[in-house]
């Protein structure tokens, strides 16, 4: 085992510096896939393989971090963004899955990324009922929220929230006006941590990056390297160069952290007749983002559906509304939302406000592929009812299931296990201690927002803005708008957004394409009623200044990008899934991973 921490990084290199993804990042880490052979390679760039780069690199392995498409593309992007214990697991008395969220909620809330976890209000409303009826709903949703809180407080590593209250029905309407008062009694108010997913996905890796992991996004693996019956590393395709040969990455132990596509590293290696030890499938979550001035509350809601949950949040100037929940075997790099989805989604909140929302209302849909454990998992190795780690082959170790909230235990899990296969004296997991970028000093740089604004010449709205999205890193975009004023301005179409941000995704955040910067280092794509389509001319000119595009680059990227936003339109008319998928395959992934569809897929199209 190799302790790499300090290799890359000289003592002299700021861990800011050390962990900017920047384009001639690419090119050395590129260089370091192919010079070196790593303790750790990582195979997925979601919340799991980002959280796995880091728990691996901060114990002192050497890493590398291979994404096909760009950080968080996957479902990570696309989850109701909340860090939650999860009150269904409480209700269903899955304690110890309740006391394992609920301690990570604290610890991201408090100390690991408290620019990035913050605590939204939730109403549980009370449906309106008769006497008896009454009285039996306050005390069981009562003594379920009582016991979140006291779980967090005497297990969870200090709440970090507030504590809940009851309201009677005026209560909750003060509290969210729009609440049909015949439908309530009265409501609950919780709090749970909210975050911006691909973000904190963002956050992760550069931080491992910060610690010495090469992150390589744009970077497909297809299949294993082997020796005898033991995988030895990966066959990568950079998918920024087309024409150049796939190149080989050795490695000591291969983690794949592949969410839906973890049945495909089991398929590669169906040659010597591997059993994958477990199966994952994909179940479809929608949701849908409306402005704030459509509804009038001040905190969430979690409502019952015949089926599960639905979650109508406050994110910004906007709400989220989701999800659905249905099983998924289309194309799983673009997920399409369909009419039916959406009218499911409208008729469950309309059934508690009292102006219905319609299509009208809506600013953005999106849609995320939950990866469910199914079957086959090995009982040696599964680790709770909700994520597994199994070694289908020697050297190779799948991690999968579980949840945003929990990342980090499966991290820890899957790179123990690393660590026993590695045979040396790697330390334990280490990230319940280590803030990730922008966390140290943020409670202070909170706290002097307003001389920071009067100092920069902006205004506080400004600074608490780019606080909440970089922490303590925000000195670094006001530096680069004090050296370029352009880079101050808003930008066309989405003016809570900044040009610095765009040119900062793509020199520190690994944004290489447009498409990057509109759908997750901003969220413009879900944010605005042209789903960034007003804005795409000014943020590819930002790019281009960045990065160095030409006039050619700069038009098929917006090109491309626009021709997302309509795929994207044309699918959510139509009636169902197949026809849904079938509108949005037209426009590949910018990438060119879309190609990707299973043996099966391709059965139920032809079909
Ligand atoms: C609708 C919905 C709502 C949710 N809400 C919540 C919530 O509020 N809170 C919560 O805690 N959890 C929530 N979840 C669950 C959570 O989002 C997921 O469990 C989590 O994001 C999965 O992360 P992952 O890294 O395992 O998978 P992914 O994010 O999908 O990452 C896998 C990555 O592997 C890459 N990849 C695949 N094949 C290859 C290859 N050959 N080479 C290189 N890279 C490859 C993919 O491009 C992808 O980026 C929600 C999920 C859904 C679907």
């Amino acid at each position: 085992m190799s302790a790499n921490v300090g290799r890359v990084r000289e003592a002299s290199v700021s861990r800011y510096t050390a962990g900017r993804l920047s384009p001639i990042r690419r090119v050395a880490d590129l260089r370091r896939l192919r010079d070196e052979q790593f303790d750790v390679l990582v195979i997925g760039g979601g919340v799991t393989g980002a959280g796995a780069a880091l728990d691996a690199a901060s114990r002192g392995l050497s890493v590398a971090l291979v994404e096909a498409r760009d950080l968080a593309a996957g479902t990570s992007s696309r989850s109701s963004k909340l860090i939650h214990g999860g009150l269904r697991y409480l209700e269903q008395l899955e304690l110890h899955l309740v006391h394992e969220a609920l301690t990570e909620r604290g610890l991201l809330t408090s100390r690991l990324a408290p620019h990035l976890v913050r605590p939204v209000p939730i109403l549980v409303p009370l449906p309106a009922a008769s006497g008896p009826a009454r009285v039996w709903h306050r005390a069981y949703y009562g003594l379920g929220v009582a016991a979140y809180d006291v779980f967090a407080g005497v297990f969870g590593n200090g709440r970090g929230m507030p504590l809940h209250r009851h309201l009677t029905r005026d209560g909750a309407r003060h509290l969210f006006p729009s609440l049909r008062a015949d439908k309530i009694t009265g409501a609950i108010r919780y709090f749970d941590g909210q975050v911006d997913d691909a973000r904190l996905v963002v956050n992760l890796a550069r931080t491992a990056a910060s610690l010495g992991a090469a992150v390589v996004t744009s970077a497909r693996v297809t299949g294993f390297l082997r020796e005898a019956r033991e995988v030895v590393g990966v066959k990568v395709r950079d998918l920024e160069a087309p024409d150049s040969p796939e190149f080989e990455v050795r490695a000591r132990t291969v983690v794949a952290a592949t969410g839906v596509w973890s049945d495909d590293m089991s398929q590669m290696l169906s040659d010597v007749g591997v059993r994958p030890g477990m199966r994952v499938r994909a179940s479809k979550g929608v949701h849908l983002v409306v402005p704030r001035s459509a509804i009038t509350g001040e905190a969430g809601l979690i409502l019952r559906t015949p089926t599960s949950v639905l979650f109508v949040i406050p994110w910004g100037g906007h709400w989220i509304i989701g999800t659905t929940d249905t099983d998924w075997h289309l194309d799983r790099s673009h997920p399409a939302a369909s009419a039916r989805d959406i009218s499911y989604l409208l008729d469950q909140v309309n059934t508690v406000l009292d102006r219905p929302l319609t299509t009208d209302d809506i600013e953005g849909v999106y849609a995320g592929l939950r990866p469910l454990l199914s079957g086959e998992a090995d009982s040696t190795s599964k680790l709770s009812r909700e994520h597994a780690v199994v070694e289908p082959m020697l050297g190779l170790l799948l991690v999968a299931g579980g949840k945003y909230t929990t990342y980090r235990v499966m991290a820890a899990d899957v790179i123990d296990r690393a660590v026993r296969r590695l045979g040396g004296r790697a330390r334990p997991s280490l990230t319940d201690q280590l803030p990730l970028l922008g966390a140290d000093g943020y409670p202070a740089a909170w706290r002097d927002r307003q001389d920071t604004a009067r100092r920069h010449g902006v205004t506080a709205g400004v600074i608490e803005h780019l606080l909440e999205r970089y922490g303590t890193l925000t000195v670094h975009l006001l530096a680069m708008m004090a050296n370029d004023p352009a880079l101050a301005a808003p930008l066309d179409g989405a003016p809570e957004y900044l040009a610095a941000e765009v040119a900062y995704a793509a020199l520190a955040e690994g944004a290489l394409h447009l498409d990057d910067v509109l759908t997750r280092r901003t969220r413009i794509s879900i944010e605005t009623a042209h789903r960034g389509s007003e804005t795409a001319a000014h943020a590819a000119q930002v790019m281009a200044d960045a990065l160095g595009w030409d006039k050619a680059v700069q038009e098929r990227e917006i090109e491309h990008y626009l021709a997302r936003v309509e795929a994207e339109r044309q699918s959510q008319m139509m009636p169902d899934d197949l026809t849904a998928d079938a509108a949005r395959i037209g426009v590949p992934d910018v990438r060119g991973f879309a190609a990707d569809r299973g043996a099966n897929d391709l059965l139920e199209i032809d079909l």
